[in-house]
């Protein structure tokens, strides 16, 4: 099957094999790795070698610190104020679609939230910057870099910071591009698309901003806790740590991010491209500038529901699957995550092109 699913999502065939492969003797210690004591010497040189994989891959710069924690993108949605309120009265949010307007919702919990912008919906695009209303006292300014619902990617740089850090969530993107840490303070996502199995979260959290947490904030949740501790304060997500660490020698073993960009440039360009030339009968509402490379979604003949079962069946029966958009959003969404690739792509162009061929009026 071809699992165009947004996550969990497809891991590439060589890390499952690879696991398969080590399930009942990893490194000839004669068990698995998700049966191995968290505090072992080799379960320790694997999360170690992750972090430096990470490191390299994604060319993270010295002044931060990369912790592996648990609760999803979404505990961050909490820890992220917790961690970073300080004497700041409030965060400044960037709200383009589903995720990021959850992030701001579960933060107003715990620290005063404005909206640099009052989202207007359907969420289709990202509103010109220049009339965005900034606070330089914020505490940071969060934004989603990629929305997994309804397909809007930030591009091609980050949002303008105006001298506070930003916040990134790539929950939906991480590694399926080179990213820019200047300006960011916390880059944030779980692993269940891009990087391996649900269960593990990667926070890359600048160093200074380390140490100014609230109170109550949970020790799980504690930036400060968790780098005392090597992300190791609990027992961490081991089988999820396993997973991306293969995920991550995959990605070196394919030349890297600047490769991966490449393939995944190509893959949304080959769907957006049927979308664009189909004189209508497939329509991304998107605005073009912020069209996701993850996340491709689109409606067929004008939203006909009937025609979009019937595209998703047809796929189903040639072996594509989980293509159905999201149900507040309806029609098809392609997740294109970095596992998926050109070929695998292809194929659906081909039902595109197929399908409009046999349906357009
Ligand atoms: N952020 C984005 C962009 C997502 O796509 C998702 C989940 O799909 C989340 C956050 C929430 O992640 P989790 O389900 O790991 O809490």
């Amino acid at each position: 099957k071809i699992n165009f699913a947004a996550g969990p999502a497809k891991l590439p065939e060589e890390v499952l094999l690879k696991m398969q492969e080590e399930q009942l003797n990893y490194a000839g210690l004669g068990l698995s790795v998700i049966e191995m004591s968290h505090r072992s010497k080799e379960f320790g040189a694997l999360l170690n070698e992750t972090i430096t994989l990470i490191r390299e891959l994604m060319n993270i710069p010295e002044n931060f610190e990369v912790l592996f924690m648990q609760g999803g993108g979404t505990g961050q949605f909490a820890a992220i104020p917790l961690n970073l309120k300080g004497n700041h009265d409030h965060a400044d949010y960037i709200v383009t679609g589903a995720w990021s307007a959850k992030a701001a919702e579960e933060a107003a919990k715990y620290i005063n939230v404005k909206k640099v912008f009052t989202p207007s919906k359907p969420y289709v695009t990202v509103p010109d910057q220049e009339k965005w209303v900034h606070d330089e006292n914020a505490s940071y300014l969060y934004y989603c870099a990629n929305e997994t619902v309804h397909g809007i990617e930030f591009t091609p740089t980050a949002p303008e910071s105006h001298n506070v850090p930003l916040v990134a969530d790539v929950s939906s993107n991480f590694l399926a591009r080179p990213f820019d840490f200047k300006d960011h303070g916390i880059v944030f996502g779980g692993t269940q698309k891009n990087l391996g199995a649900a269960g593990l979260t990667i926070v890359i959290v600048r160093k200074d901003l380390i140490g100014k947490e609230q109170a109550i904030t949970p020790a799980v949740f504690s930036y400060k806790e968790m780098i005392a501790n090597n992300s190791l304060y609990n027992t961490p997500p081991t089988g999820g740590i396993y997973t991306t660490n293969l995920v991550l020698k995959w990605i070196k073993e394919k030349g890297g991010v600047e490769a991966i960009y490449a393939t995944n440039l190509a893959k949304s360009g080959l769907i957006y491209s049927i979308i664009d030339e189909s004189n209508g009968f497939y329509h991304c509402a998107v605005d073009k500038r912020y069209r996701s490379i993850m996340n491709v979604c689109f409606r067929i003949d004008g939203g006909n529901e009937k025609l979009e079962a019937e595209f998703l069946e047809g796929a189903t029966k040639r072996n594509m699957i989980n293509l159905k958009g999201h149900r507040s959003v309806g029609g098809i969404r392609a997740s294109l995550y970095n596992a998926i690739s050109l070929e695998e792509t292809q194929v659906l162009a081909d039902w595109m092109i197929e399908f409009k061929k046999t349906h357009q009026q």
